[in-house]
């Protein structure tokens, strides 16, 4: 694990507005991740976790603060440049997933391969059918994600996530729908390829065994 942050929430501030009033969210906060550190992020319902977590992506925007990636403020980069990061740096696993309704299991996963084209198609769809097999999805490739239990569709949208590769996983939940066994299986794959190749993954989670395998927990 290297000292420098990979990423880092600096004086964040983030209120919703709605017709009756103002929620704050977060209030001046902070937080410093190093690069292949192992971060769970742990709170009651509602204390901003998904927000934080979409601010760190890069999907929403604070009222004030940064989020810095690698020493760059994230929110000052145009769409563009924010797109091909998120493309090639970053995978996302949502708390409701996002999978896209009409397309199959294959197809969604080869989703995020499409801005970043690294590979050639056939190689892309090997990889997509060997990484959906080991987590029990081989035969559900011409499935739609409607078709899916909820711990399938949320095995689906790690895969989807991880497809690039990508040097920062961050993850909302991702264990909340697996039972025991499924979850401790797609978690042991996260964590040997993040060991591996000293990938950065910060997670919420409310599962005390996800968060005993992290570095660190921060409360919100
Ligand atoms: P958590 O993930 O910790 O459960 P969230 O980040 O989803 O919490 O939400 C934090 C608070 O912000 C909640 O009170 C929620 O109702 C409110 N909130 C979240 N998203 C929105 C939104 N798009 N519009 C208005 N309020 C929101
Ligand atoms: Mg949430």
């Amino acid at each position: 694990m290297s000292d420098s942050p990979v990423l880092e929430a600096i004086d964040l501030n983030k209120a919703y507005r709605m017709p009756h009033g103002v929620v704050q969210v977060l209030e001046s906060y902070s937080l410093s991740i190093a690069q292949g550190e192992h971060v769970c992020i742990m709170g009651a319902s509602g204390s901003g976790k998904s927000t934080l977590l979409h601010l760190l992506a890069g999907l929403d925007v604070p009222d004030s603060g940064e989020v810095r990636v690698k020493g760059e403020p994230l929110h000052s980069w145009g769409e563009s440049k924010r797109a091909a990061f998120r493309a090639n740096a970053i995978g996302v696993v949502f708390q409701d997933y996002h999978l896209m309704p009409d397309l199959d299991v294959l197809q969604n996963v080869l989703v995020p391969t499409r801005a970043v084209n690294a590979l050639p198609m056939s190689e892309r769809i090997s990889l997509a059918k060997s990484r959906l097999e080991a987590v029990g999805l081989g035969d559900r490739l011409d499935h739609r994600p409607v078709e899916l239990s909820g711990g399938e569709q949320q095995r689906l949208a790690v895969v989807r996530a991880l497809m690039n590769d990508p040097d920062i996983l961050l993850a909302d939940e991702p264990t909340g729908n697996l039972d025991a066994e499924t979850g401790d299986r797609v978690l042991d794959d996260l964590f040997r390829l993040s060991k591996e190749r000293e990938r950065t993954l910060v997670m919420v989670t409310h599962d005390p065994r996800l968060a005993e395998r992290c570095d660190r927990v921060v409360r919100l």
